[in-house]
């Protein structure tokens, strides 16, 4: 009996693992003809100055917007463009159309996520130079951010290419700090010019004493190495609060603002944001 049981399920992981190995084929091709069909869509999240409130920067988020009107994330194709090699075509799709929405907005900065296979392309300091100098938009303006697992794959080429990119005047963050393995040596040796706060960090802080600690002790590090420090994820006023007094440069999270699309960045720019503690949808509108 368990041997018949142990080949069925063999053979059931078997078919399990084809039917997954299709759908990944399948959401591949669907990506390559969203980007010829220009199904995607770059949203912006405003990120305001603790102390201010006013709008510092804006971080580029993607979407995905299928013919069925469906709206997908980038935690769901982000991993599947990865696999095979399209994030590269897509990721310099993001940043042409970023830095050319991004002109109109005064001087904020404009981030730009990159993931750790765009990074690994020793091409790509090369087209993200092209890109600065077709769109005109002003280096010291634009920021990568990227993870850690960027530099742990391969850091020898991300260092030398990130020393390539920083010679643009481009800056770079070190993205979701807290969620992995970061450590001291690592922060000085690629020399980030912001550390951003990953948004499970922030929440924990709130109830738990050896969170804030780590909090605490991540911002004063990042000073020590004359780094920036964004908290992310912010949703309550309390998170706000607690942020802001552990010395935060800079607030990004629903709190303020939720991912918008480009028309709607201007009239922000004028004004401190005020918070908001309520439900709205990715378009920062309120839901009933
Ligand atoms: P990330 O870079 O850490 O971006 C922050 C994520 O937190 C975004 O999710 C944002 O919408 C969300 N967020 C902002 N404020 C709050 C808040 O107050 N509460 C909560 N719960 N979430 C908040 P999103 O847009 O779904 O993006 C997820 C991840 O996908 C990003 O995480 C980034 O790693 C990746 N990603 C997004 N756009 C791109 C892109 O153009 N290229 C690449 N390579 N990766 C991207
Ligand atoms: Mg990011
Ligand atoms: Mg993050
Ligand atoms: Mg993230």
């Amino acid at each position: 009996v368990s041997k018949r049981g142990g080949k069925m399920r063999c053979s059931w992981f078997r078919e399990e693992f084809d039917r997954n190995l299709e759908a990944l084929r399948d959401m591949d091709d669907e990506l390559r003809s969203a980007l010829l069909n220009e199904e995607f869509r770059v949203l912006y999240q405003p990120l305001v100055d603790a102390k201010s409130r006013r709008v510092v920067s804006v971080e580029a988020l993607l979407r995905w917007v299928r013919p069925d009107g469906k709206l997908i994330g980038p935690d769901v194709f982000i991993p599947i463009a990865e696999e095979s090699g399209l994030i590269n075509s897509i990721g310099l799709w993001v940043l042409r159309v970023a830095c050319g929405d991004a002109l109109a907005w005064g001087n904020i900065k404009l981030s730009v996520n990159i993931s750790a296979a765009q990074l690994r392309n020793p091409e790509f300091p090369i087209q993200l130079g092209n890109i600065i100098e077709e769109t005109g938009f002003p280096a010291e303006r634009l920021e990568l951010e990227i993870t850690e697992t960027c530099l742990v794959l391969d850091p020898v080429v991300a260092e030398r290419s990130l020393d390539i990119i920083r010679g643009f005047g481009v800056s770079v963050a070190l993205d979701d700090f807290g969620t992995g393995y970061a450590s001291i040596g690592f922060l000085r040796q690629f020399r980030f010019q912001k550390l951003k706060l990953d948004r499970s960090l922030v929440v924990d802080s709130a109830g738990d004493e050896s969170s804030r600690a780590m909090m605490l002790s991540s911002i004063s590090m990042a000073r020590a190495l004359k780094m920036d420090v964004t908290a992310e994820g912010v949703e309550t006023q309390a998170q706000a609060d607690l942020v802001r007094s552990a010395g935060c440069d800079q607030i990004q999270g629903w709190l303020y603002f939720r991912p918008m699309p480009p028309e709607e960045i201007e009239q922000h720019l004028l004004l401190p944001a005020s918070p908001f503690e309520c439900e709205r949808d990715t378009y920062g509108k309120k839901i009933a």
